[in-house]
């Protein structure tokens, strides 16, 4: 495959990207046209035939002792009978680069970025895409960055004229808005050249024997600056005019390694000022642990189909806890390492020091991430020019490694893997479904993505097929039906798919849900969804969500004060759908009266907490015990030891009659205390008669035994 792909395509792309170095001297590679003809051309050209291939009609030839390879290769590529000719190059078994610090970039090999170099490592010919870095500026001094940088066509450098007429004077790396210096980009972050480190992974010169490569060795980097000093701060104004000016300028991808947590309806208007250009924009999921479905950081939040929202990943394809995450929002990750400065995190170009006395260092954030996405994007297009937009996106989003740490928290749940991508088919690949949420209602959703093709094709939720109400390539509508579960949505069978969520509806019934402190309930949550669920977390009032032991619905707590309740459940079920139900408990304190249940054994006995006999005794517990300090103390104690107890009872029909046998005559008692009376000193009456006829009566008997 690899072998084909250099016969076929190296003639028309690979001779200006391939130096003239690296080819066997004295040899060509020719493919003639007519197989007649094939011998006469060899001795017109002076040169002998070393071998034919076996299989492919590819001659090998051996130019004339003396002659210029490059001569030759021009007479060759002359013959009418020459398909095409071209040196023998040199093939390394990976295309391993020569930079000197490459063993300390781990973010390269994690995302095999070796393995795609052996296809292609970028291209910065005036026609390969441009790449904007809206950032803090580049130090375009740096050896190691300068012969990657854009520079205007339009603009005499230094002439202190505006020859291209765009209003600024010399803007020739690029342009700085909100600085006094409008035409020069120099990136003035001392603390950490932020947008210089940003445009070294993406295109730092690779193969170079000079400190890092880039995700691609060669590219077109253009600055420009809206963040200044150290603290990296710009205003949004400033941003809009950085956006115009790429897009102006040609500008196809947009790497925004910022974050702003205010919604902003003019950036979103140059959001999609970019979608219209056919640009793609790259951007930073953010560095605040954030879930990003339930919270925004712009313009990573902006769902426009043309932009990418990236988190960070470790060396050890982990998330590192400062990355934002989303798994309705952010695409996917790729490395921004774990920390500024240390070999975990990631090294890049930096102007930091005395007049740039330190090139390189290691910073980690999703901004790091994000140049690597952008490095990516400008990679596969360069390669495959003519895809858009969006189909660059989609081999980005099709391209990646599944990850156990993205799984349940980015949409495509992987990291970047730049030789997939390179090598990824145009696939279907969802990006965005609206809305993402519904509830067992069902509804329509509308799909967002491309490649989806003229259609109507086949559109599944999980594995059930759902009825398309529209269908183009890049936007599909489509019906959920009442009761469905949540699952993945896919087009035609393939590429990325989108989580879409159903709400479940969930009822907790409790035991009570009133009493006196301290209160024992026992809870029970019932979903109504076909779908297993793979874990229940209680709230039991204080607003936070814990897994219990086991997967189980069933629940107890013990409430030890006073106060109103909020008890909820919360669920999450093998299609990746939540569901929310609550139940409110009210707890009296102690020395009230209550008109809770509460008698857990009673209740236990009789089946009910509704049972006349347990209501006679919670009145007796409310009257006579609580209101003084040992019976508080002994409802205390009953209520630690009682639930497990009437837990036992109620599960055995035989101790239920028991105790019933046990409670039913103190309950009794309750209801008639003078026929209790009555009753208790007939008995004693009782008692003492049989006691004097059994005691007194027998020693008189004796003694008149003795007389
Ligand atoms: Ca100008
Ligand atoms: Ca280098």
């Amino acid at each position: 495959m690899y072998l084909f792909q250099s016969l076929v395509d190296v003639s028309s792309v690979a001779y200006a990207s391939i130096s003239f170095s690296s080819y066997k001297q004295g040899e060509l590679i020719v493919r003639f046209k007519d197989q007649k003809k094939i011998s006469k051309s060899i001795s017109d050209h002076r040169s002998s035939l070393i071998k034919k291939l076996k299989y492919l009609p590819i001659h090998h030839i051996k130019i004339p002792g003396g002659a210029q390879l490059q001569d030759i290769l021009a007479d060759y590529r002359k013959d009418p009978n020459v398909l095409y000719a071209e040196p023998n190059y040199i093939i390394r078994k990976s295309s391993i680069p020569n930079d000197t610090e490459f063993v300390r970039q781990w973010n390269l090999p994690v995302i095999s970025a070796p393995s795609a170099w052996d296809l292609f490592t970028g291209s910065r010919m005036s026609e390969s895409v441009l790449v904007a870095v809206l950032d803090t500026g580049i130090a375009y001094y740096h050896p190691d960055l300068v012969a990657n940088l854009w520079t205007n066509p339009g603009e005499i450098c230094g002439d202190g004229l505006d020859n291209d007429n765009n209003g600024i004077i010399d803007d020739c790396y690029g342009a700085n808005f909100g600085g006094f210096t409008p035409g020069d980009p120099w990136d003035d972050d001392t603390a950490d050249s932020h947008g210089t480190h940003v445009a070294g992974i993406i295109g730092a010169v690779g193969n170079n024997g000079l400190g890092i490569t880039g995700v691609n060795w060669a590219t077109r980097i253009m600055a420009v600056k809206f963040l200044h000093g150290p603290e990296g701060m710009g205003e949004l104004i400033d941003a809009l005019r950085g956006v115009e000016y790429a897009i102006s300028k040609g500008a196809k991808i947009i790497n925004m390694s910022f974050e702003v947590d205010e919604d902003s309806q003019s950036l979103r208007d140059a959001a999609k000022a970019v979608e219209d250009a056919g640009a793609l924009m790259i951007s930073a999921a953010g560095n605040t642990g954030k879930n990003l479905d339930e919270y925004s950081v712009f313009p990573a939040s902006i769902r426009s189909s043309n932009n990418i929202a990236v988190a960070a990943s470790s060396p050890s394809d982990g998330r590192p806890s400062y990355s934002d995450y989303g798994r309705h929002t952010v695409e996917l990750a790729a490395p921004g390492g774990v920390s500024t400065g240390s070999p975990d995190g990631v090294l890049s170009t930096v102007w930091l020091g005395t007049n740039g006395s330190i090139l390189y260092r290691t910073t980690a954030g999703t901004s790091m991430a994000v140049p690597h996405v952008t490095g990516a994007a400008a990679l596969v297009w360069n390669k495959t020019p003519l895809l858009s937009a969006l189909q660059v996106k989609a081999r980005i989003l099709n391209g990646v490694d599944h990850i156990s740490a993205f799984a349940d928290n980015t949409i495509t749940g992987g990291r970047l893997n730049l030789d997939k991508t390179l090598n990824s088919l145009d696939l279907p690949a969802v990006f965005d479904v609206l809305p993402y949420q519904l509830n067992l209602n069902g509804g329509i959703i509308t799909v967002k993505g491309v490649n989806f093709g003229t259609g109507p094709g086949a559109i599944t939720l999980g594995n059930k097929n759902l009825t398309a109400t529209s269908w183009t390539d890049t936007e599909i509508s489509a019906l959920i039906p009442q009761n469905s579960s949540g699952g993945i949505v896919l087009v035609n069978g393939r590429g990325n798919g989108f989580p879409l969520s159903i709400m479940q509806n969930i009822t907790i019934s409790s035991s009570t849900v009133s009493g006196v402190a301290p209160l024992t309930v026992e809870l029970n949550a019932t979903v109504q969804s076909d779908a297993s669920i793979l874990k229940y977390e209680w709230d039991f009032g204080d607003g936070v969500f814990r897994e219990l032991q086991g997967v189980s619905s069933y629940a107890t707590h013990t409430f030890d004060t006073a106060d109103t309740y909020v008890v909820r459940v919360r669920t999450v079920d093998n299609a990746g759908d939540t569901g929310i139900g609550s139940i409110t408990i009210t707890v009296a304190p102690l020395t009230s009266t209550g008109n809770g249940s509460g008698c857990f054994i009673a209740t236990a006995a009789y089946g009910s907490y509704l049972h006349p006999h347990v209501h006679l005794l919670r009145d007796f517990r409310d009257q006579q015990l609580l209101t003084n300090r040992i019976g508080q103390s002994f409802v205390r104690l009953y209520y630690r030891l009682s639930p497990p107890i009437a837990h036992f009872i109620a599960k055995h029909e035989s101790l239920r009659i028991i105790f019933r046998a046990i409670l039913t005559p103190f309950v009794f008692s309750l209801i008639y205390p003078l026929i209790s009376i009555l009753i208790v000193i007939i008995g004693c009456i009782a008692v003492i008669y049989g006691y004097y006829r059994r005691v007194v009566c027998k020693q008189v008997l004796r003694t008149d035994e003795a007389t």
